[in-house]
C-alpha cells in the first residue's frame, strides 16, 4: 500500500497533509466483476498512466489474476519487468524506434501496430526474439489505427514477417460510455467485417463496453476505469455496478471557525456567506490532486455526513461547511473513496474520474 508520507493513519497529532492509500482487496474485487460481465473472454487489465494514478507496481501486484496487462508506453512495460512482473504485457502506443522494439522484444513485451512506420520498423528487424503484434484498426474513432481498407495488407505482411510471432486484431470505441449511441454498433459491425476472415484473436471492449455491449467482448476484454471502482457511465453510480472504490483520498481537518454573514471565503471571494457559517479548513488542495475546478457544494465526507465545499480550492487547502456537523480538529475528511464516490467529485468539477485519479496519483508521487 502506498502512503503519501510515513505518518500512520492513527497518528492524528502528526497528520498534517492529504494522503492517498489503496483500499485492500478492491482491485481484485473489481477484476472479479469484469469476469462476471465477460465470462468467456480473457482479461487484459489496463494499467497505463501509473495504473490511473494508483501506482503501477502495487496495482499490478493486486491484479495478479488478470491474464495480461496493457500500458501506454514502452518505459512502463520495462518498469513492470524490472519490478518482477512476468505476465504478458502490451504497449498500446507501440514503438517509435528500433531500439525500443529491440528492448521490448528482449523482455517479451507485445506491441501495437497502428501505423505504417511501425510495420516498416518490424520488417526485417533483427530482434532478440519474435514479438506478438496487436494490429489496431480504426473502426470509427479516428484517433489511432489503420483504416479498414489497410487491414488485409498489414495482416498479410505481419504474418509473413519472421520478427512477428502471433498477430492479434484490436479496435477501440469512441462512445461506449453512451449506451445506445449509434456509432457503437457501427464500430462493432465494421470490426467484424474486416476481421472475420482471419483466425487471429480479437479485442475491442473497454470498461463501458464490458458492461453494456456483450457482443463486443470477443476473445480479450480491456478494462481500465472499472477496475479502479469508477463508473464509465455518467448516469449510473459505481455502487450499482457492484464496483468498490480503490483510491482512498483523505486529509485532516485543521481548523474550525465561524465566518460572519455577508463575508466571503477564499480566493476571488467566490462563496459569500448568507448567514453566520461554521467553516472547516481541510488540508487538501490542488497540489494534492484535488480539482481546482470543483464547484461550491461539491461534497466531502466527515464523520458520516456530507459537507459542501465553500469557495475556491487553494493549493494546499480547501474550506467546507460544518453547519450541523459533529467535527473536531484532527478529524479524518474523505475527499473521495469508500465513503464518497470519485465520480461525484468529478461531475461537480466538470471532468471525469479518470483525470482526478491520474492527477491525485501524480501529486502523491505513488510508485
Ligand atoms: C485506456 C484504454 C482502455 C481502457 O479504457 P477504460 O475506459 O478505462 O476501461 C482500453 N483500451 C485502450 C486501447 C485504451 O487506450
Amino acid at each position: 500500500m502506498a502512503l503519501k508520507d510515513s505518518v500512520k493513519p492513527g497518528n492524528r497529532a502528526g497528520w498534517r497533509r492529504a494522503r492517498i492509500s489503496l483500499n485492500p482487496g478492491a482491485l481484485a474485487h473489481n477484476l472479479e466483476k469484469v469476469r462476471e460481465n465477460a465470462p468467456h473472454s480473457q482479461v487484459m487489465a489496463v494499467i497505463k498512466a501509473n495504473a490511473y494514478g494508483h501506482g503501477l507496481l502495487s496495482a499490478a501486484a493486486q491484479l495478479d489474476s488478470a491474464d495480461m496487462f496493457a500500458v501506454a508506453m514502452p518505459g512502463e512495460a520495462l518498469a513492470l519487468r524490472q519490478g518482477g512482473c512476468d505476465k504478458p504485457l502490451l504497449v498500446l502506443h507501440g514503438c517509435s524506434s528500433l531500439t525500443e522494439l529491440q528492448q521490448l522484444s528482449e523482455h517479451g513485451v507485445s506491441v501495437v501496430v497502428h501505423q505504417q512506420a511501425q510495420l516498416d520498423m518490424l520488417q526485417g528487424a533483427e530482434l532478440p526474439g519474435p514479438v506478438d503484434v496487436w494490429l489496431k484498426v480504426d473502426t470509427g474513432m479516428h484517433r489511432a489505427g489503420i483504416s479498414p481498407q489497410q487491414v488485409s495488407g498489414f495482416y498479410k505482411a505481419l504474418k509473413a514477417e519472421p520478427a512477428v510471432a502471433s498477430v492479434f486484431l484490436m479496435s477501440h470505441f469512441a462512445n461506449a460510455d453512451e449506451v445506445g449511441n449509434a456509432l457503437n454498433n457501427k464500430q462493432i459491425e465494421m470490426f467484424v467485417k474486416v476481421t472475420s476472415n482471419y483466425s487471429a484473436r480479437r479485442s475491442m471492449a473497454n470498461s463501458a463496453a464490458i458492461l453494456s455491449l456483450s457482443h463486443s467482448h470477443f476473445d480479450i476484454v480491456r478494462p481500465g476505469i472499472m477496475l479502479y471502482g469508477s463508473s464509465p457511465f455518467a448516469d449510473c453510480p459505481a455502487a450499482e455496478l457492484g464496483l468498490e472504490a480503490v483510491m482512498q483520498f483523505e486529509a485532516p481537518l485543521l481548523e474550525i471557525k465561524t465566518v460572519p454573514a455577508g463575508e466571503s471565503i477564499g480566493y476571488g471571494s467566490r462563496y459569500r456567506c448568507e448567514v453566520d457559517t461554521r467553516v472547516g479548513l481541510v488540508a487538501a488542495g490542488y497540489a494534492d490532486g484535488y480539482p481546482r475546478h470543483a464547484g461550491d457544494r461539491t461534497p466531502v465526507w466527515l464523520n458520516g455526513q456530507r459537507c459542501p465545499l465553500l469557495g475556491r480550492v487553494s493549493m494546499d487547502s480547501l474550506c467546507i461547511d460544518l453547519t450541523g456537523v459533529d467535527a473536531a480538529v484532527g478529524d479524518r475528511v474523505v475527499l473521495w473513496g469508500r465513503e464518497l464516490p470519485v465520480d461525484e467529485v468529478a461531475q461537480m468539477s466538470e471532468t471525469i474520474a479518470y483525470e482526478l485519479l491520474c492527477h491525485a496519483g501524480v501529486a502523491a508521487d505513488i510508485l
